[in-house]
């Protein structure tokens, strides 16, 4: 039987071999504090563990979307291929003997909070999770697992942004004004400024990733 701390090695080496750019663990007791749809128990019984990954949008491009109109669905690029990387963690961890589950957005985990929670990073004035390496450049997914595994410390406050405004100031819409996020402005404004790349591929409006200058130099 693999010790806590061997399964952890185990599982950060399978990541990095498989070309995973971030990755963290929270605790499941943390979540007991959001709505019971959005615990990892209402997606796998005796769930002790969320593993957080993270996909680096080095070109903010990769955070395309593409609509079939026909079959009424999205398809985003950077979503795919974290997709395959879950598969890839769950199948690791099943030869070890443990059953995993990946998370669907919807209703899913609140993926920012969990990244935090495990660790990985705080969530700053963007109201986006912020990355020591990648700044808020990074598409997150999770999978709950039953396996024990070494934690991160949970992020409360963002450090980064102490002095620091400018995705607050270079939001086109104001939805960062007043220390919260107003999802309407946001929204509203991002489905009339869709940027669109061919027909049916767009990105949104960005600006809140883009101007957060951690990860790409020191403030
Ligand atoms: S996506 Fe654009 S409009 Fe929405 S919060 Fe970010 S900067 Fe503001
Ligand atoms: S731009 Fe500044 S205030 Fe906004 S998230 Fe980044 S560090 Fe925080």
């Amino acid at each position: 039987m693999l010790s806590i701390k061997e399964l952890t090695d185990g599982l950060n080496a399978h990541c990095d071999k498989i070309g995973i750019d971030i990755v963290g663990f929270g605790d499941s007791i943390h979540f007991n504090k959001f709505n019971k749809e959005n615990r990892p128990e209402s997606y796998l019984k005796n769930a002790k563990s969320v593993i957080v990954i993270g996909f680096h949008l080095y070109d903010l491009i990769l955070d395309a979307w593409s609509r079939d109109e026909m079959k009424k669905k999205s398809y985003h690029f950077a979503d795919s291929i974290l997709v395959d990387q879950c598969h890839q963690i769950k199948s690791f961890l099943a030869k070890k003997g443990f059953k995993s589950k990946i998370i669907p957005y919807i209703p899913g985990l609140y993926l920012k909070d969990a990244a935090a929670l495990a660790g990985i990073g705080p969530i700053g004035k963007n109201n986006l999770l912020i990355t020591k390496t990648f700044g808020s450049q990074v598409r997150l997914r999770a999978l709950v697992t039953v396996a024990e595994l070494a934690y991160g410390t949970p992020i409360y406050e963002s450090e980064y942004c102490k002095n620091c405004n400018i995705c607050v100031d270079s939001c086109p819409s104001g939805a960062l004004e007043g220390g919260k996020y107003h999802r309407d402005l946001c929204y509203n404004y991002c489905q009339e400024n869709l940027i669109k790349l061919s027909e049916n591929t767009v990105i949104w409006c960005n600006k809140c990733i883009e101007s957060c200058l951690v990860g790409k130099t020191s403030i």
